[in-house]
């Protein structure tokens, strides 16, 4: 035994345990989860009027007087059990608003609903996959004597797509400050189709959610370029929501003008800077809003929803466009392991970060993810059930309702993370099984035919 490698060892110590089954449930029920989080605490249910104990459970007769839960981290890179699960309640969240289920009506499904891509504008040509790159008969040079053609036809795994032709060109400032207002730009193109909803059928603006209610799910993905574009699922309810009819005038057709003239007009105004001036930043021209049919034609509901829930698992760091953790210095930015231009970009953010005027930004903060500080997933409340109802219901299924979904619970302590060494090894075992199992079940559904991605140019 003294031999054999120290995980092994470990896991070895482990299964010997007295306790050892009970602990390999505990692993089990958290999908084999990376990271853990160890609680320890107690929780009593009380019948209300009697004040009969229903139900006690205590942590102090589990192995190690401590009950693993889920890191719960939707990366893939930080744990892979538990970003598969994130990912798959994402699909459902998404999928429940576009067909129903989860307690959303399956009338949903034939509202006027749309999937839509707003991209962000150039900020100077970039290297693309594909045909050929950039043809120039001309050819031709920038002012910093580099060439403005490029007659390559880049494989997409080439590290040269998404980088500009010349960095001296290329509009770094806009880029990082089109990022930071990116959740800006979201919010008021909501509100802007609504209004030019309400304006298209003689509406007061004010009078909108009288008669309808419009309700979206919206994904954020880094293109190779290192800027974010947002893919989302728009639908138009009745004022109730949901469980409401739309008005007449609610078509697709109507939503989907209202979309595209509302991408094409909107500006949000950077605040002067005298280093800076002022920005008028938009959407970029490129706006794909497809409408989803309820007879089943055109865009699958399911792929539309997988194609969202593939993207909330990768952080900034998995895409090459910027880091995982925050950097704090500009040493760290050097040493960061990414490409010169989402380098330079994350230098962009530092120094305008310095500057009084751009404060509310928090660019420094945000130099990681280049700026862009939103969600990777935001959802209007009305628009499906909640990430917290998915995972009550799963807790009600394997029976783990006790576990306080936070830590704030008084009769609950966090007592610590992680796994040893031999820990980590059977939960990876045990993460690796479930993973094959849900495969298995997964290629049997699937068998008929697979699902149809739409796609973006990048
Ligand atoms: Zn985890
Ligand atoms: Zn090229
Ligand atoms: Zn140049």
């Amino acid at each position: 035994m003294r031999q054999l490698p120290e995980t092994d060892r470990d896991a070895i110590r482990i299964a010997q345990e007295p306790q050892y089954t009970r602990w390999l449930e505990q692993i089990t029920a958290t999908g084999g989860c990376a990271h853990p989080v160890h609680l320890s605490g107690s929780t009593t249910t009380l019948d209300a009027e009697t004040g009969e104990i229903l139900h006690h459970y205590d942590t102090h007769d589990e192995p190690g007087e401590r009950l693993s839960v889920r890191c719960r981290n939707r990366r893939a890179t930080v744990c892979a059990p538990c970003s598969r699960l994130h990912a798959g309640d994402t699909f459902h969240l998404v999928r429940a608003g576009l067909i129903g289920g989860k307690n959303v009506p399956a009338t949903v499904r034939h509202r006027p609903r749309l999937f839509i891509t707003l991209t962000a504008p150039s900020f100077g040509a970039v290297h693309r996959a594909g045909e050929l790159c950039r043809p120039r008969r001309d050819g031709g040079r920038c002012q910093h004597g580099r060439p403005i053609s490029c007659g390559a036809a880049h494989d997409a795994t080439d590290l040269l797509v998404g980088q500009p032709l010349c960095p001296d060109c290329y509009d770094y400032t806009a880029h990082v400050l089109w990022h930071a207002n990116a959740g800006k730009l979201w919010d008021r193109f909501v509100i802007g189709v609504r209004r030019h909803l309400a304006s298209s059928v003689d509406l007061v603006q004010s009078r909108f959610p009288e008669h309808a209610r419009l309700s979206f799910a919206r994904v954020a993905e880094y293109q190779r370029r290192a800027a974010v574009h947002v893919h989302a699922v728009v639908r138009l309810d009745g004022p109730a929501g949901p469980d409401d009819e739309p008005p007449a005038w609610g078509t697709a057709d109507r939503l989907s003008d209202a979309v595209r003239a509302t991408a094409r007009r909107l500006l949000v105004r950077t605040p002067h800077s005298p280093a800076v001036g002022e920005l008028a930043l938009r959407w970029g021209v490129q706006v794909d809003a497809r409408p989803l049919r309820a007879d089943g034609a055109g865009l699958d509901d399911d792929a539309v929803a997988a194609y969202v829930a593939k993207y909330v698992t990768k952080g900034a760091g998995d895409t090459g466009a910027g880091t995982d953790h925050r950097v704090s210095t500009w040493d760290d930015i050097d040493m960061a392991p990414v490409s010169e231009h989402v380098r330079t970009l994350m230098r962009t953010c530092w120094r305008l970060g310095g500057l009084p005027e751009y404060a509310p930004l928090r660019l420094r903060t945000w130099a990681h993810t280049l700026g862009y500080r939103g969600h990777i997933l935001t959802k209007s409340r009305a628009y499906s059930t909640t990430y917290a109802a998915l995972r009550a219901e799963r807790a009600h299924h394997v029976g783990h309702s006790d576990i306080p979904s936070t830590v704030t619970d008084a009769h609950w302590r966090y007592v610590g993370s992680g796994h040893t060494p031999g820990a980590a090894l059977i939960a990876a075992g045990i993460a690796e099984d479930l993973a094959e199992s849900r495969r298995i079940g997964a290629d049997a559904r699937q068998e008929g035919g697979g699902a149809n991605y739409p796609s973006a140019r990048t």
